[in-house]
């Protein structure tokens, strides 16, 4: 008896709370010793997010989601002053919202039996599922919202709302979507709820993100970002699971350059630093590069790959050589530094770390590394390290909070592991990321009608559902979908990812992200997140459905037009890797055959497999998109969806004009070809009006990762160079504006700036002296090593008549080698004839002369054409071996 006193105590008073009239309804939650929901959910700078007391956690982020449903629900309702938030130790009369779990909300706890709600059933739910549920109680209606965990009745909140018709289709007021509405008495709920991909989100680790695009995220309920990103509290109270990590870690815990943090007993002058606790090895040959301390690389060589029979210290930032994994002293150093690292270094706010070796790096070839297996095998034996390295910091009391491993399988470590995985393998803290790299987006992943991404399914099939495997653990996939090469162009995928993301739930994978998504300015790309955002909560969502509320809800009256748009910018842009990773770079170095895959061709052809709309066939789609989208504009339209259709209007321009680029500069090749000068030509001007135009785009390819934006969209081509090529095949543009020569009247000058292609395509007209970056020419062009795709300049100029005798061709420049004091090796050719090779005869301090020899064969009447070369092997964009023109002077000779 005594156990049902406290029961019928609580139930009389719900009872007995007066009921109230048609008033919107009172908002409870715990506000603990904050006097307003203001204060309390706003106030994440000063919770102390991550210690082991989660109070402080859950009043923030719950009194913030009593903050959102208010800010909503005002809106909503026009009801400036309604919807009051009260504390849960209050008794407010009339309906109720009640936001919390029966933990941290009293009045939650008070009604769940009347609610039907039990703490242990939401906390099955885990810590993002939750709980909507209402019930009329003595003639007042009482909602429940209560998570999990908070990040749940967050969740819940939004959740609440997104029912009501609140719509976030992308970060910013002006794609809020809140429908007037009248909620004097709230419909009924009875919702559970809680996210079939536990990881959602966006792969990233630059600090890009604003609080726009947060709360984006967290109101779509996506919780991955990058730990770099801040302000860390904002992220925190937001369920978002910040994560770090990547490439990089080798070169910050075993970067062989790194100073040598022990006392070695081999070497004098380190002796302040603490005992050295690993043995001096064979392979120690001291200070080799005699600068007067010791590195990791000069204390212990043998931690480092074994490649062709010597140690490598090539690490360069991402990328190199991967360090020795079967040395316990160089694995037990490396994971020494990674846990001082999420202790109290660079990672201490990370929840998960991308576990990665080095990108695509070479495998130590010693004896005892290759017994260990293939790369894949020996680097499941890193990360099983990595999770007991962390482990054992949970133990030992240093490390307070879970962190969970994401290792790749990708490029070297792509193959399933050969061999079983240690027995005490953690298959809840190492999870395998599956990167589809360049797979194609004509085709959903699984289409057996393309052998692209056949070869990915074969490797998906191989890590999560060959009844062999050996890796039985949890599958992450990252997807692709601004990857760095599309450079943010206005791609659409609803219809892959309508099929692709079931696919990948029904293989297995738990985990998803994507590369690179923008964080402002999505125009069209705001159907990718927004679809992906429903599609990782319920992968069994009917896209149908999906797309009819995106369509209606954020283009209004034009719904119907702009899901034609949308479907026509599938066509157009589904065919983004062959564009992007094949056709571009094709146009930009003049290859032979421009279109030599079944997936592009420029002309519409049909195969039975791996066909792919064509470029006839792309640009037909994007006429189709831009009727659409003019004929939209046109119409008189709710003034917001007028200016969302015009912020895709502005990224579709961009798509539309690098394709009509590409279009302009593949006639040109072609024409040219065929001999039909005058059309190729026009071609040429075409595609050079075109260039003008996305080099003036400065702003589309902007708000990406660094990997994935470009200063502008000409840049963001990655077929500029074409224009030389062409101007060198097809002679210049204008060519009554070249300059003509009389040598009877002296010597005729041409700048630098006269010469098209070269380095000042990407940094302008510009020389340097190095290593001061000192500016010796404004009117100078770079011509990088052979390789680089800048390793040539020319330009023209006209003669009434040949010449009787030889001309006088004087180069002014000067030279950067590799190393300094070494030669750069070069070629001048007037029209076809080579009339200066070998090494360039240029001071490397100051620009010098020199002058060269032209016979009078060499000259011909009308347009003559200058090439000058760099033939140096080993040329890179901005680096040496490089030498610049600043002009070139002809005269009689
Ligand atoms: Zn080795
Ligand atoms: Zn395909």
């Amino acid at each position: 008896m005594r156990s049902v006193l406290p029961i019928l105590v609580a139930l009389l008073a719900v009872l007995a709370l007066p009921p109230a009239a048609l008033a919107a309804p009172t908002i409870v939650v715990n506000l603990g010793k904050y006097p307003s929901a203001q204060r309390a959910g706003t106030d994440e700078a000063n919770v102390r997010w991550g210690d082991a007391d989660p109070t402080d956690d859950t009043l923030c982020t719950e009194a913030f989601a009593a903050l959102e449903a208010q800010r909503a629900l005002r809106k909503m309702t026009g009801a400036r002053n309604a919807f009051a938030i009260v504390d849960d130790r209050a008794a407010p009369a009339g309906d109720l919202i009640l936001v919390g779990g029966l933990k941290s909300n009293a009045l939650s706890a008070r009604f769940a039996g009347a609610l039907g709600v039990s703490q242990a059933e939401l906390e099955k739910l885990g810590p993002e599922g939750y709980r909507i549920r209402s019930r009329d109680v003595g003639g007042r209606r009482s909602t429940l919202v209560a998570g999990g965990g908070r990040v749940g009745t967050l969740y819940g909140v939004y959740d609440f709302l997104h029912r009501l018709g609140v719509r976030w289709y992308a970060p910013g007021e002006l794609h809020e979507e809140i429908p007037p509405r009248s909620l004097a008495y709230l419909p009924r709920f009875d919702v559970t709820e809680s996210p079939r991909f536990l990881t959602r989100g966006f792969h990233a680790w630059e600090n890009r993100g604003d609080p726009e695009f947060l709360l984006w995220m967290a109101r779509n309920r996506l919780n991955y970002w990058c730990v770099e990103q801040e302000p860390k509290p904002l992220l925190h109270k937001l369920g978002i699971m910040l994560v770090g990590g990547g490439h990089i870690l080798t070169q910050y815990y075993l970067g062989p350059n790194n100073p040598y943090p022990y006392d070695h007993p081999a070497f004098t002058g380190d002796e302040g630093k603490p005992r050295d606790p690993y043995p001096t090895s064979a392979e120690f040959r001291g200070d080799a590069n005699g600068d007067g301390t010791l590195s990791y690389f000069e204390a212990h060589p043998e931690w480092y790959a074994l490649i062709q029979g010597q140690r490598s210290s090539h690490i360069v930032g991402d990328g190199g050589d991967n360090f020795c994994t079967s040395n316990r002293d160089a694995m037990a150093e490396w994971m020494k530094n990674a846990v001082a690292d999420l202790v109290e270094g660079r990672y201490k706010d990370a929840g998960l770390m991308n576990a990665w070796m080095l990108d695509a790096g070479r495998w130590c070839e010693c004896a005892e590394c290759r017994a260990l297996g293939t790369p894949t095998d020996r680097n499941l034996l890193f990360v099983h390290e990595y999770a007991k390295a962390i482990k054992q910091a949970q133990a030992e009391g240093r490390l307070h909070r879970p962190v969970r491993l994401l290792f790749l399988a990708y490029a070297d470590v792509l193959e399933p592991p050969t061999r079983p995985l240690p027995p005490d393998f953690d298959p809840e803290t190492c999870i395998a990321t599956y990167f589809p790299i360049t797979r194609c987006y004509v085709h959903r992943f699984d289409d057996p009608h393309c052998s692209r991404n056949a070869a990915y399914v074969r490797h998906l099939y191989g890590w999560a559902r060959d009844p062999e495997r050996h890796y039985q653990g949890q599958i992450c996939i990252g997807e692709y979908y601004n990857v760095s090469g599309y450079r943010c162009l206005p791609a659409c995928f609803m219809s892959t990812m309508a099929t692709d993301i079931p696919y990948y739930y029904a293989r297995g994978a738990r985990h998803f992200h994507y590369m690179h998504c923008t964080t402002k300015n999505w125009g069209n790309k705001a159907l990718t997140n927004w679809q992906m955002a429903r599609q990782l909560w319920d992968p069994g969502v009917n896209c149908e459905a999906l797309w009819q509320d995106y369509f209606s809800g954020r283009y209004g009256p034009a719904a119907h037009p702009m899901r034609r748009f949308y479907e026509s910018l599938e066509q157009m842009l589904g065919n983004v890797t062959e564009l992007k990773y094949g056709l571009a770079g094709r146009l930009q170095s003049g290859a032979k055959e421009l279109f030599p895959t079944t997936h592009l061709r420029y002309e519409r052809t049909t195969y039975p497999k791996d066909d792919g709309p064509d470029l006839l066939e792309i640009l037909e789609a994007s006429r189709r998109c831009r009727q659409i989208l003019d004929d939209v504009l046109r119409r008189r339209l709710p003034e917001r969806v007028r200016q969302r259709v015009a912020e895709d209007e502005r990224g579709f321009t961009y798509g539309e004009r690098t394709l009509a680029f590409y279009d302009a500069l593949a006639r040109a090749y072609l024409r040219q070809r065929e001999g039909k000068e005058a059309e190729a030509r026009q071609a040429f001007r075409e595609a050079s009006k075109l260039a003008g135009l996305l080099k003036a785009d400065t702003t589309s390819a902007l708000h990406s990762s660094s990997h994935a934006s470009a200063p502008d969209a000409l840049a963001a081509s990655y077929a500029s160079g074409a224009l030389t090529v062409l101007s060198s095949l097809l002679g210049p543009l204008e060519p009554e504006q070249v300059k003509a020569w009389d040598p009877a009247r002296g010597p005729l000058t041409l700048t630098g700036k006269e010469f098209e292609g070269g380095g000042a395509t990407r940094f302008g007209y510009v020389l340097h002296r190095y290593p001061e970056r000192e500016k010796i020419s404004d009117q100078g062009n770079y011509v990088y090593g052979q390789g680089s795709g800048l390793d040539r300049i020319h330009a023209w100029f006209r003669l009434e008549k040949r010449p009787e005798g030889e001309m006088a061709l004087v180069l002014v420049g000067i030279k950067c080698p590799q190393p300094a004091g070494g030669e750069v090796l070069g070629e001048v050719r007037v029209n076809d004839t080579l009339v200066f090779s070998g090494s360039v005869p240029f001071a490397e301090r100051d620009l010098t002369r020199h002058e060269v020899a032209v016979p009078a064969q060499a000259l011909k009447e009308g347009v003559n054409r200058i090439e000058v070369r760099n033939t140096q092997p080993g040329g890179q964009v901005g680096n040496r071996p490089w030498f610049g023109i600043d002009r070139v002077e002809l005269s009689a000779r």
